[in-house]
């Protein structure tokens, strides 16, 4: 039995369905997409017209019928949806037939944008997105026995050992080695050159701006690998961090998109000349600011039509040289990213100020709607929180946590109203005002 379909019995998905399914499908001519597109289209808008009382209200008063939905232009339609639309409407969200969707699961999300959404998806949604992700693998040329390791921001502290076992078994299976990449002890550098060096690894996954820290001092004590591939995500992926990545682990690098509501949406094809939208599942469409419109046509537990993420990406004209005729990304250009710098010279990713948050259920307890860490000066932070006020325990712990990490920083608590977003309607974590 393949991996694939053993992670399907175990998680109750039928990723390879969808795998084989899109196979075929990444080939299609623009025309034969259009038509699979407003199918799948068509099923979603009668779900919601149906189910879902956000979208009976918004058609009943736009006046619009399912049977309106001709052709994926008739998508104007509908008006934007943004996040606080879903935060004031949160209720009307949930479908009357939420019983018969296989899967639902709950989660939070912030992704780049810190903002906390409360987002569901249900079976069919993970499946087409593993699925699409299968075949981003074959993209890269990495098989089912290819060993990967992964390299980015781990939870800040331990979770329950039902999770810790579950991820276990998750790696294993997926033949997956994984180190914190905020770990820096000197130790865990040697570490990592072992499992490079012994490990037979052929796809390191990362962010661009930790992998490349690595990099630089894999470069400098003279370390060479050969891999097959790198997968980065979340952060702009720069043409230093791709020389870089060739030159030290002898790989060419592939770049995806996604956003924590709709999952991935775009891949690197190894043309390496911009990212190929998912089009099976997501209509991407923009307004003239570039900014982005999203309609996932998995999702029916919690549906987004035309749902306005504040990231802005601009398209290639051409199409792509490999033959694939869906619509390519060539640039994402509002991912924030912002670090902050520690007194010791450690450099931490607005991940890390999340992780800590939520395993340390401060976040959960305390009400949060948004937070922000602006670092004022080298050895100042200032922590901004809109819910509950934080008590005494939560800021002492807190700042010995931070330190342990930053050194000896000054660290001030804010209770705020509110966090104003960015001139580009983006909500930045972390604001580093020292650069
Ligand atoms: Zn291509």
């Amino acid at each position: 039995m393949n991996k694939t379909k053993l992670i399907d019995i175990i998680s109750g998905k039928n990723i390879s369905e969808y795998y084989e399914l899109y196979k075929k499908t990444q080939w299609n001519s623009k025309e034969e997409m259009e038509e699979f597109q407003l199918n799948k289209l068509k099923k979603l808008v009668e779900h919601c017209y149906q189910n879902v009382p956000y979208y009976t209200e918004i058609m009943k008063n736009n006046d619009i019928r399912p049977s309106d939905i001709n052709s994926i232009k008739d998508l104007e339609k509908f008006p934007i949806l943004t996040k606080e639309i879903i935060k004031e409407n949160y209720e009307k969200f949930y479908p009357l037939n939420q019983a018969k969707l296989k899967g639902v699961k709950t989660s939070q999300t912030g992704g780049t944008t810190g903002n906390i959404l409360y987002k569901r998806n249900d079976a069919q949604t993970r499946s087409s997105v593993w699925g699409s992700y299968k075949r981003f693998y074959d993209w890269m040329g990495i098989g089912e026995k290819d060993r990967d390791f992964s390299y980015w921001g781990g939870h800040v502290l331990g979770h329950g050992l039902k999770q810790t076992l579950a991820e276990f078994v998750a790696r294993k299976i997926k033949n997956s080695i994984f180190i914190n990449a905020y770990d820096t002890r000197p130790e865990t550098f040697s570490n990592i050159v072992s499992i490079l060096n012994n490990q037979n690894i052929q796809l390191i996954r990362s962010y661009p701006q930790a992998l490349y820290s690595l990099a630089l001092k894999l470069k400098q004590k003279n370390y060479k690998f050969s891999i097959k591939a790198i997968m980065t995500t979340s952060e702009p992926l720069m043409p230093q961090h791709r020389e870089l990545f060739k030159e030290v682990f002898g790989a060419e690098s592939y770049d995806q998109y996604g956003c924590g509501e709709i999952g991935a949406i775009a891949y690197e094809c190894n043309q390496h000349d911009g990212l190929h939208i998912t089009e099976e599942r997501v209509i991407v469409e923009s307004n003239d600011k570039h900014e982005l419109l999203l309609t996932d046509l998995d999702n029916y537990t919690m549906p987004y039509i035309r749902y306005w993420n504040a990231d802005q990406a601009t398209f290639s004209e051409q199409e792509c040289s490999c033959g694939r005729k869906s619509r390519v990304i060539k640039q994402v250009l509002g991912r924030t990213c912002d670090y902050l710098n520690g007194i010791n010279g450690e450099t931490l990713h607005w991940a890390y100020f999340w992780h800590l948050l939520f395993d340390t259920e401060i976040a959960t307890k305390r009400n949060f709607k948004k937070f922000q860490i602006v670092q004022k000066e080298p050895d100042y932070l200032l922590f901004r929180t809109v819910g509950d006020p934080l008590s005494n325990e939560d800021k002492v712990l807190l700042t010995s946590m931070v330190r342990e990490k930053m050194g000896n920083m000054k660290i001030e608590y804010i209770n705020e109203k509110d966090i104003e977003n960015t001139k580009s309607g983006k909500y930045r974590p972390v604001i580093n005002e020292t650069l």
